[in-house]
């Protein structure tokens, strides 16, 4: 039995070598089961410190370690599909590079794998050295997220998980390119269960998540996953007709009785105000999803792969979704020239 561990790296210098060194640690951990194999996927998110080369001379200490180099940062979303791809094992567990997700957890994961469960979530139990407002604005985000989406998102459950090879079979068949991997692998069904644990803090380096990229992040979500931001612009499109009918009666009764109440600028201004901001935040939604059905028209490649080492070729992977350079196809190089 083979197990893919996949990791994006996006400037993790501080945290990279101590991370595959726990890692590789926890496999020659004396009670692993002998017919288990492992291999460890590095995907490096374009990243602009020394996080490459780290990981290129720890492939080269141990080739159980692959390491993808993309042309750019994409995103940890685009970074992990890269990862499926490559990836080969009959299960295949992402994780964050950080040490945030303990790779002790990795033989919960496995176990409840062996019992015939096909995704396996990590939900954590408590979050330990973040800041209060992390904490509370990643709790709302896990219970909005849920009430819009038509997924049973399970609560506080980041992408560390462990998918079976049908399920990665299927996300790898994916082509959609604003990819929610948590929505999508709940979305995909089998048997699904989790298992908790207490996530540790951050080993070294910042978060890669500011308010803003939790932002996209969840309108990504949200857009893949609802059209329910589409069709509040009905409901409140009936609820604005109806008030109007309630005013144009009044106005009329008003009128017939000689009361002279409902007059001047003002009432006009703020109703034409209120509609025309109501209008334009519509509006935005819709171009939200227009855009993305754009970016889907495209057919872009979801990502572009500058180099790997110790990897032959994809698992996976089709010439729509991939470049691959004809280096990525020639057999393994060293340490990149630069
Ligand atoms: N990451 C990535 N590309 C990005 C941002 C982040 O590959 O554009 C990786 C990062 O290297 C880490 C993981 O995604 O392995 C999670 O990032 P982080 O720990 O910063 O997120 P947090 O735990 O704070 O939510
Ligand atoms: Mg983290």
């Amino acid at each position: 039995m083979l197990i893919s561990v996949v990791v994006p790296f996006y400037d993790e210098e501080p945290v990279a070598r101590t991370f595959c060194e726990t890692l590789i640690a926890t496999w020659n951990g004396g009670d692993q089961e002998p017919d288990l194999e492992w291999e460890l996927i590095c995907v490096n998110d374009g990243s602009r410190d020394r996080t490459l080369e780290i990981l290129v001379s720890m492939q080269q200490c141990d080739p159980r370690i692959k390491v993808v180099d993309l042309s750019r940062n994409f995103n940890q979303q685009i970074a992990i599909s890269a990862g499926l791809d490559f990836a080969r094992g009959d299960a295949v567990i992402i994780m964050d590079a950080d040490l945030q997700d303990p790779p002790e957890v990795l033989r919960d994961l496995i176990a409840k794998w062996q019992e015939g469960y096909h995704v396996v979530y990590a939900a954590r139990r408590s979050r330990e050295g973040e800041s209060f407002f992390k904490k509370a604005t990643s709790s709302l985000f896990y219970r909005l997220m849920r009430s819009l989406m038509r997924v049973d998102l399970p609560l506080d459950t980041g992408d560390f998980r462990l998918l079976d090879r049908q399920v990665v079979d299927v996300l790898c068949g994916m082509g959609e390119r604003h990819r929610f991997m948590r929505g999508l692998s709940s979305w995909v069904g089998f048997r699904q269960t989790g298992v908790r644990f207490d996530r540790a803090e951050r080993y070294a380096g910042e978060t890669k998540y500011p308010l803003r990229s939790m932002l996209r992040i969840m309108l990504d979500a949200v857009t893949g996953f609802s059209y329910q931001p589409l069709y509040m612009a009905s409901y409140l499109g009936f609820l604005l007709a109806l008030l109007a009918l309630v005013g144009i009666l009044a106005v009329i009764v008003l009128r017939v009785s000689g009361i002279n109440a409902l007059g001047g600028q003002a009432t006009t201004l703020v109703s034409v105000l209120l509609l025309g901001g109501v209008q334009l935040i519509f509006l935005g939604i819709i171009g939200a999803y227009l855009g993305r059905i754009y970016d889907e028209v495209k057919g872009r490649p979801l990502y572009i792969v500058r180099r790997t080492w110790g990897v032959d070729g994809p698992a996976h992977g089709s010439a729509a979704r991939l470049v691959l350079n004809d280096e990525v196809r020639a057999p393994d190089g060293g340490v990149p020239e630069e």
